[in-house]
């Protein structure tokens, strides 16, 4: 008897631990199912972010870089004043302090651009390295 009831304590805890892995593998479905509609929808969402950000370009087109353009924008700018520092060279041309230095290599090989170590700017008046044209 004692035993037999082992037998069924044992039983029942082995059914309560099977029905216990059943409802857990139901469970790991049900997450796996809904991990996929997420990714699903995370997928439309990004690709509707693609389309507002692109149809956004329409409303406030970015502004037209290169060419003549920002040659001409910075020669105007050096030309302005009689010296001007990199950083106000390229918050009136428009352009970052990376490309005018490029820029200003490319025009020093046809217009004389000096580089003057310890002058003020014309613009902002801070002493430092600043350019005219020659
Ligand atoms: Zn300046």
């Amino acid at each position: 008897m004692s035993t037999r009831v082992g037998f069924r304590s044992h039983d029942l805890s082995l059914r309560a631990q099977i029905s216990r892995l059943h409802d857990l593998i139901s469970d790991a479905r049900q997450l796996v199912m809904r991990t996929a509609m997420l990714a699903g929808d995370m997928q439309t969402v990004m690709v509707c972010s693609a389309n507002a950000i692109r149809q956004s370009r329409y409303l406030a087109p970015l502004a037209i870089r290169g060419g003549a353009d920002d040659a001409g924008a910075l020669i105007t700018a050096l030309t302005s004043y009689k010296r001007i520092c990199l950083d106000c060279c390229a918050a009136k041309a428009g352009m970052s302090p990376a490309s005018v230095s490029g820029y200003l290599e490319e025009l020093g090989k046809t217009v004389i651009v000096q580089d003057l170590a310890t002058d003020a700017c014309g613009a902002c008046g801070t002493i430092g390295p600043t350019y005219s044209v020659l």
